[in-house]
């Protein structure tokens, strides 16, 4: 970030952090689509020329990509040298029009053509746009969008990235990403958790920080510091080296006095899959199965995500794999299962409750679950999203078992509806287990929009409200002797986690990365400590207050050594 005065001061950009590492390296700017000035718009005799750069330049980063991401790249590369699309914005710049106008408008007719048309090329509507934005770009001398391709190891700064940014990234060179906008359970910092990338979002000013320039990355303080000097490094060089010490205990999660609190993972793809297979933790507290349907224009087939299943519960060979049935809406809107009409998704039709609208969506998904639990010899926990009342949950186990899930499968519900947490009781009357979804327990309780970081403070889970909820639930857990599982990003804050286990919580799962720092914490503290812990984060009359009381009751050198 240039200061003219003192060009090497550093300067402090304060987001919210996602994950607890901290890196040093250089920043990789993603730029934003453009906007197109109303008076201007590109010389008309550059138009074909820039057709030509941006396929040239997207077909050299798929000679040199692999994977999904070559394809991706050489299906947009063909987009942008296909002749209908220069056709169309040549005629229109020869009535009138200018060239980037010309180019936005053409782009937008084929848009409307492939939607209509559904399938296939509804899929390649998203490629279409970016040929725009890229086209658009040339035009107007403006920095190529999207995430640039990475030559070396980079903290990549954005305004904010689209799954498919992400989904796009180069991850072994991705050091960190800083986003401007987003917040803490949004798109982008959960693939970043899943991934183990330190990220910090929300960070004010980040699009002031220049291409190139090294910055330090902490996200345990969601800071982003320019011109990081001698001590900042070795700052980062301690941390580095205590997450990889930490990483060396490989025994089951437990407090120092022994009981058990079973450490798992999030989950989304088979690759996700393997490594979390691969890591120390005791299985998958949470399959976001919704991954396998993102992007598509109709519904897997029963054989498909059989296949799918059944691979990831071959995987684990036998550990606990909790599959989550579709969670379709929202914020994760699908072509096939979302309603156009929502004013207010969020509050309509989604999760658990599209089984009202189309039924044979999860009849499919738990006889796919059925089938791979048949040829694997492998029994699954299945459980339901966004249940609100006991009734739901009933209607949900007996549809599992009608599809074939027998006794040995366990069959539960989420919990992220206050409603379901007020009444947990009479919902684990019905089912096996129950597993807290913090970030939408949060999003409800708090009336606060969980994709917008502007009401950051709101969506806190240590606040009193939230806290209230996850503890009655415990409270139900264990009156009845049947787990409670936390697999919403709280569970990977350290400090969260101690409260969590106070409360009676049974299990925690969160991305692979954050298991060493949880295992930490929780083997360095007695079940009674964490007892207190949590009445003291209950007694709290802020989230503020209620993370000081729990922080000032954890042993002070784990504080330093997570640096909570
Ligand atoms: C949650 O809501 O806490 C949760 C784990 O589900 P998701 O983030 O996928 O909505
Ligand atoms: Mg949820």
């Amino acid at each position: 970030m240039s200061d003219p005065s003192e060009p090497d001061e550093p300067v402090t950009l304060q987001g919210v952090g996602v994950g607890r590492g901290m890196v040093v390296g250089p920043v990789a700017k993603a730029y934003p689509s453009p906007v197109i000035p109303a008076g201007g718009g590109g010389d008309p005799e550059r138009l074909e020329a820039a057709f030509r750069q941006v396929a040239q330049g997207l077909q050299a980063r798929a000679d040199t990509a692999t994977g999904a991401l070559a394809d991706v790249l050489a299906a947009t590369a063909m987009m942008a040298s296909d002749p209908s699309l220069l056709d169309e914005a040549t005629k229109r710049v020869a009535a009138g029009e200018t060239p980037a106008h010309a180019v936005d408008r053409a782009v937008g007719q084929f848009v409307e053509m492939f939607t209509a048309a559904g399938g296939v090329l509804a899929e390649r509507v998203t490629d279409l746009r970016s040929v725009r934005d890229r086209v658009v770009s040339v035009l107007l001398d403006l920095p190529e969008p999207g995430v640039p391709p990475l030559q070396r190891p980079s903290v990549v700064v954005a305004s904010d990235l689209s799954p498919a940014d992400t989904a796009a990234l180069d991850v072994s060179k991705v050091l960190a990403i800083v986003i401007g906008h987003g917040g803490p359970t949004g798109h982008t910092a959960i693939i970043a958790g899943q991934l183990g990338i330190p990220c910090v979002v929300r960070a004010t000013g980040a699009m002031r920080l220049e291409d190139g320039e090294e910055v330090a990355v902490d996200a345990a303080a969601g800071t982003v510091v320019t011109h990081p000097g001698p001590e900042l490094r070795a700052r980062a060089q301690a941390r580095a080296e205590a997450a990889a010490v930490l990483t060396t205990d490989t025994a089951p999660g437990a407090t120092a006095d022994g009981h058990a609190v079973t450490l798992l993972a999030n989950i989304g793809t088979v690759a996700d899959a393997e490594r979390a297979a691969a890591g120390a933790v005791e299985g998958v507290g949470l399959f976001r199965t919704e991954v396998l349907f993102l992007e598509r224009a109709s519904a897997p087939t029963e054989d498909e995500q059989a296949e799918v299943y059944a691979e990831v519960l071959r995987s684990f060979g036998g550990r606990k794999v909790v599959v989550r049935t579709l969670d379709a809406g929202a914020d994760k809107p699908m072509a096939f299962a979302t309603q156009p009409d929502e004013e207010n998704p969020a509050l309509g039709v989604r999760g658990y409750r599209l089984v009202r609208r189309v039924p044979e969506l999860l009849r499919t998904q738990l006889a796919a679950l059925a089938r791979a639990a048949k040829d694997t010899g492998i029994a699954p926990w299945v459980m339901a999203p966004m249940i609100a009342t006991a009734q739901e949950a009933a209607d949900f186990a007996a549809l599992a078992r009608e599809a074939g899930l027998g006794d040995e499968c366990r069959v539960g519900v989420m919990v992220e509806v206050p409603a379901a947490a007020l009444r947990a009781q009479d919902v684990l009357a019905h089912v096996d287990f129950v597993s807290i979804g913090t970030n939408d327990l949060a999003q409800y309780t708090m009336a606060t929009d969980r994709l917008r970081g502007t009401l950051v403070d709101l969506l806190d889970p240590f606040q009193p409200a939230v806290l209230e909820l996850v503890a009655a639930t415990a409270r139900a857990g264990r009156g009845v002797d049947r787990p409670v599982g936390v697999c919403g990003e709280s569970a990977a804050d350290p400090l969260m986690a101690v409260v969590l286990t106070g409360l009676g919580v049974t299990s925690l799962s969160m991305s692979l990365g954050a298991v060493p720092a949880v295992r930490h914490v929780l083997r360095r503290h007695t079940l009674a400590q964490c007892e207190e812990a949590a009445r003291a984060a209950l007694a709290a009359s802020s989230a503020d207050e209620a993370r000081a009381a729990v922080r000032a009751l954890v042993d002070p050198e784990v504080v330093e050594t997570l640096a909570l």
